[in-house]
C-alpha cells in the first residue's frame, strides 16, 4: 500500500475559490455567448456567474489553471456542457417576432 497521497480536495477546493474570485474581480463578459455578465446575481440563477473550464475537467482541463477558465452564464456552461470551444448558433433559427402593424394614428 501506497501512503503519502497528498489531500487534494482541500487544496483545490482553496484553488478553485481563488480562480473564481479572480474572474469575478475582472466583471468580463460571459465568454460563450459574448453577453454581460450580471455578477449580484445569486449562485443557482441561470444567468448568474459560474468558471468555465475551456478543457472540460472530463477531458483533462485543470479546473485551477487561470489559463483554463472563463467566466460563464450558468445556463451557457450548462448548454455548452462537454465540449470545448462551443458557442451557441448566433445564424440559427431565431423565434419569429411579427412586424408590429403601424396602424395607430
Ligand atoms: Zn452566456
Amino acid at each position: 500500500m501506497a501512503g503519502g497521497k497528498r489531500n487534494l480536495r482541500v487544496t483545490n477546493g482553496t484553488a478553485r475559490r481563488s480562480v473564481r474570485a479572480w474572474l469575478r474581480a475582472q466583471g468580463r463578459p460571459c465568454a460563450i455567448c459574448g453577453q454581460p455578465i450580471d455578477y449580484s446575481l445569486p449562485p443557482g440563477h441561470p444567468l448568474s456567474f459560474e468558471v468555465d473550464e475551456i478543457v472540460p475537467v472530463s477531458l483533462g482541463g485543470s479546473p485551477v489553471d487561470r489559463a483554463n477558465v472563463q467566466p460563464a452564464h450558468r445556463i451557457c456552461n450548462q448548454r455548452k456542457g462537454n465540449r470545448i470551444g462551443w458557442r451557441p448558433d448566433a445564424t440559427g433559427p431565431r423565434p419569429l417576432v411579427p412586424p408590429r402593424p403601424t396602424t395607430d394614428w
